[in-house]
């Protein structure tokens, strides 16, 4: 679903990620380490076509990007990725409702079609009361529920996370977090969620960390992180 090959994301003088390659296979889960500053966003920003790499190539379903015009990438990052951002970016003068539906009207489905389908992704993942309340009248955790939501909502076979449930205490972290596994399981999506919380990255299929500007394998259990091949 998503190959990194040879990637390389500078800023000026700043080299963030060297050399990385990686790929992601249908339906796999994958949990993203680092610690801050690391690159995770930065992975992911290029990853989702949000940025483009300093070198290197990002295939999407086995198609190289690097050629695409910016019409072509617009089309395939709508059609087949879903970005939930470290700050959930939710736009402050809709409804939940009207956020979930905003990107499906894009890709050009009617208003009936994006509000029943919003509907019952909000419900999923406990929103069914919050469906006409904006941003600014809902709790983080529903927040970055909705957030789940709307990267959801054009049914991606890519899922790209940057910390969706970053600044929520442990146990709405696990709610969230239980909400969004759930859905990536049940549609066999393939998701790379960048995350600071080594529990929930344990129960992902498998788990990599940024490490000298390179993506490493990492073994979990319990309470120790072990980087492999050290
Ligand atoms: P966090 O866990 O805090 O979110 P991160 O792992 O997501 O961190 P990035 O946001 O990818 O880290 O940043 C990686 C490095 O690149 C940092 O040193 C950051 O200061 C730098 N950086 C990020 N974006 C830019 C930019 N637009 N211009 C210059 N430097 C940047
Ligand atoms: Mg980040």
């Amino acid at each position: 679903v998503l190959r990194l090959e040879k990637l390389d994301r500078f800023y000026g003088e700043l080299k963030v990620l060297e050399g990385v390659d990686f790929s992601i296979g249908r339906g796999e889960v994958v949990a993203l380490l680092g610690p801050s500053g690391s690159g995770k966003s930065s992975l992911l920003h290029v990853a989702g076509l949000l940025e483009e790499p300093t070198s290197g190539e990002v295939y999407i379903n086995g198609r190289a990007t690097s050629m695409l015009n910016d019409a072509e990438r617009t089309r395939l990052r709508r059609d087949t990725l879903g970005f939930v951002y470290q700050f959930h970016h939710l736009q402050p003068e809709f409804t939940a409702l009207g956020n979930v539906s905003l990107p499906q009207l894009i890709a050009g489905h009617s208003q009936k079609q994006a509000d029943i389908r919003s509907t019952s992704i909000l419900t999923n993942l406990g929103l069914g009361e919050r469906l006409q309340h904006q941003p600014a009248q809902l709790s983080g955790g529903e927040k970055q529920r909705v957030a789940v939501a709307r990267a959801l909502a054009n049914e991606p076979s890519l899922l790209l996370a940057d910390e969706p449930t970053g600044n929520l205490d442990v146990e709405t972290s696990g709610r969230v977090f239980d909400a969004l596994l759930a859905i990536v399981q049940e549609r066999g999506l393939a998701a790379l969620i960048a995350t600071h919380d080594r529990a929930l990255a344990a129960r992902m299929d498998r788990v990599v960390a940024i490490k000298d500007r390179r993506l490493v394998p990492v073994e979990i259990d319990e309470s120790t992180v072990t980087i492999l091949g050290e």
